[in-house]
């Protein structure tokens, strides 16, 4: 026992030992480090290499064929310049490789300071996307590099060198690949076997993983691939475990909190669904809401997530849900992601609530102050049965009389811990979350390991399948011939456009311009405008105005991605879809085709167009599947891309891949469920260490979160 309490406790202050104590840190390169999340020696040490450099590894510039592919290239700096006019410069330095063809790296940012940085004739590698302009010569922007005159001739002799993550800030305060071996070299060598294992052995020995003491060495050290690939694999292990341990736990922690017990249906619900409700519903819906009624009767917290494809009526197993907690004297919350969905939610739930004779409100960012005090003091009365809002408002401005059921909209833009504290006033209420992102499996074990999931598989009946082309912008006339048709039969039609962040001003005066040439081919039909830049008061008469059919056609951003319902909409044009992901085209085609009429899509491609946009595209083509969708669009783009940005919710990984790894998730995932049933608290000996890691790893808020953007 002795020799593990010495290794425990000095191994917890590792863990939590500041890296400006770290020999070669000093406050400048402390301050990047912590910037980017790195800020105790734990992290320094799983601070892992982004790529390996060897021989095998690098690519041939005349190799580098396609658009956006990521490459390692070596060369020789032949030139360097600063180009472009005073203000806006760029820098540009041009390598070649030892076959003799030429690669530029372009820097926009630390211009006067990269200029300095390069001498021509000495040895550099460049690592990142590879574009090509036209005919000029193949380029990357900002590429991370590494100045491999200052490494010796450590290439030539065959060893495997580590290259750490090598932007502009870093390499400023003096971090480069090489610096970081050396502090990471003399960090392990006087202190590596400080930390404890971090996994039990029991574990360790059944998935036949190497000691995560060597594991950590070989990721920064290796002696051999082989060698890396045994520690690439213990470490993803190690944080898949962690992950799936912490939803594990969430789930089971739960199960043991009582939650308010709501009665069997009573009036309300039955008076919904006989009555009201102008159709039947399907069996996934009926089975979601089956298993509903299973959750908040039991006496424990319902956490569920409805996962159904675009139109499988969703919102409709929502309000059922809210009629329970009505019935059984409880207040409603219907949370959406942006103001224009919680407006449209609010016309959907009010037509329903109203036939019942139940009080609802919408609570909006920019409201009369007056108003909104009325509307908040009738909510903490009890004299507003249904709540509707985007997360932000309801979390920030409610109070609730007797709130029992929280419906969030769309949550896939959640983190496990942002769903964890989306209500900590009422830690007992009623949670029902909706996604209409098919997830992989792979994805969902990382994303709802904590949550009950109930599936709506099928549309409702009638409905035909959407059918979808792809038109090059060439034959735009018979785009036109098509929007003619359908508008002609009195239905409308969605014209939307991709607002990328980085180029929005741009984006905008597309979708302004898009507009414009709709009103002016089609000078008899009335055309909206809706975008993200609009006040909110606009946007939502905008979106009324489509709604009720005033306007024909909606020219739009993808400020209607989510959740709007407009059944006699037939047509869904999308401008520009080769720069959009698989996920996000099916969410906006998922808007047209339910009413019961034929419906269109047509994707309006560039003329420079990649093989890669050429394949995806052709998926929306063949099939209306979203899990089929989801799945591929995954594989092609890499699980960091998969929901676009920042607001995706997914856990930042360090050094695990979901896509690339998942094998590897099945199994760690599997450990943790294995672990949880012989020791539910990780109160055992054994497993002290692995219960000090999981809580500085839950603390550690860069860890399975991101943050709602
Ligand atoms: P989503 O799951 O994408 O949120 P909605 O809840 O917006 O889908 O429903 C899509 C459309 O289908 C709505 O117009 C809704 O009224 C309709 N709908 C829902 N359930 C049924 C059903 N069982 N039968 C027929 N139409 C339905
Ligand atoms: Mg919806």
């Amino acid at each position: 026992m002795a020799p593990l309490e010495i290794a425990f406790v000095d191994g917890m202050a590792m863990f939590a030992d500041e890296i400006k104590n770290v020999q070669g840190i000093s406050g400048k390169r402390a301050e990047v480090l912590e910037k980017s999340g790195v800020k105790t020696c734990l992290d320094l040490l799983q601070y892992f290499p982004r790529r390996y450099l060897d021989r095998s590894n690098l690519s041939r510039v005349r190799s580098l064929m396609v658009d956006g592919s990521e490459a390692t290239v070596v060369g020789t700096v032949r030139a360097k310049q600063e180009v472009g006019r005073r203000g806006r410069t760029r820098y540009e330095v041009l390598i070649e490789d030892a076959w003799g063809d030429q690669l530029k790296g372009i820097w926009f940012n630390g211009v006067s300071w990269i200029s300095r940085v390069f001498q021509v004739g000495e040895r550099v590698a460049f690592h990142g996307k590879v574009q090509r302009f036209g005919r000029s010569a193949a380029s990357m922007v900002h590429p991370d590099f590494d100045r491999l005159d200052e490494e010796g001739p450590a290439l030539e002799t065959g060893r495997i060198i580590p290259l750490y993550k090598g932007g502009v800030a870093l390499q400023r305060v003096g971090l480069t690949s090489r610096v970081f071996r050396r502090i990471l070299y003399q960090l392990i060598k006087t202190r590596g076997l400080e930390i404890p294992d971090i996994l039990p052995t029991w574990i360790q020995q059944k998935y036949h993983l190497i000691d995560g003491r060597v594991a950590l060495r070989a990721a920064h050290f290796p002696k051999s691939h082989q060698e890396l690939e045994r520690a690439k694999e213990r470490l993803i292990f190690e944080e898949f475990f962690f992950l799936t341990l912490m939803m594990q736990l969430h789930r089971a922690m739960r199960q043991e909190r009582r939650g308010i017990r709501f009665e069997r249906p009573g009036d309300l619900y039955g008076r919904f669904i006989h009555d009201a409700l102008p159709f039947a519903l399907t069996g996934g819906q009926k089975h979601a809401l089956e298993d509903i009624i299973g959750d908040v009767t039991s006496g424990r917290q319902m956490h569920r997530l409805i996962q159904g494809d675009v139109g499988s009526g969703k919102t409709v197993v929502a309000l059922a849900a809210l009629l329970l907690a009505i019935d059984s004297g409880y207040q409603g919350a219907f949370m959406a992601p942006t103001e224009v969905l919680a407006e449209q939610h609010h016309a959907t739930l009010k037509k329903f609530l109203d036939q019942l004779g139940l009080r609802m409100c919408l609570l909006k960012g920019k409201q009369r102050k007056k108003e909104r005090a009325r509307l908040l003091a009738d909510i903490k009365e009890g004299r507003i049965h249904v709540v509707v809002g985007t997360h932000a408002v309801i979390q920030d401005m409610v109070v609730f009389h007797r709130l029992g059921l929280a419906v969030v909209d769309e949550q896939h833009r959640f983190g496990v811990l942002q769903r964890a504290q989306l209500f900590k006033k009422g830690e007992d209420v009623h949670m029902l979350l909706m996604t209409a992102t098919p997830i992989p499996r792979s994805l969902a074990l990382t994303l709802y390991g904590d949550l009950e999931v109930s599936l709506i598989k099928e549309l409702p009946g009638g409905r035909k399948p959407i059918r979808t082309q792809v038109l090059w912008e060439a034959r735009r006339d018979e785009l036109h011939a098509l929007l003619a048709r359908e508008l002609g039969k009195g239905r409308q039609a969605y014209v939307v456009f991709p607002l990328v962040e980085e180029s929005e001003k741009m984006d905008l005066k597309d979708a302004q311009s898009g507009f414009k040439n709709m009103q002016e081919a089609f000078p008899n039909y009335s055309v909206g405008l809706v975008h993200g830049k609009m006040p909110s008061e606009e946007k939502g008469e905008s979106m009324r105005r489509f709604v009720s059919g005033e306007t024909n056609i909606l020219v739009a951003t993808t400020v209607i991605e989510v959740g709007v319902d407009v059944p006699n909409a037939t047509m869904m044009v999308i401008e520009h879809a080769e720069r959009f992901g698989l996920s996000q085209l099916h969410q906006l085609r998922g808007r047209v085709g339910r009413g019961g009429n034929q419906s269109y899509c047509v994707l309006m491609a560039d003329y420079r167009r990649t093989p890669e946009a050429q394949a995806r595209l052709a998926i929306m083509e063949q099939t209306t599947d979203g899990f089929k969708i989801s799945d591929k669009d995954l594989k092609l783009r890499g699980a960091g891309d998969f929901f676009g940005t920042r607001q995706s919710g997914l856990p930042e990984f360090k050094i695990a891949d979901i896509v690339r790894d998942e094998a590897i998730l099945a199994k760690a995932s599997q450990a943790a469920r294995e672990i949880l049933s012989r020791d539910p608290h990780l109160r055992s000996e054994d497993h002290a260490v692995t219960r000090k890691y999981y809580e500085h790893f839950y603390r550690n808020p860069s860890r399975g979160t991101a943050s709602v953007g």
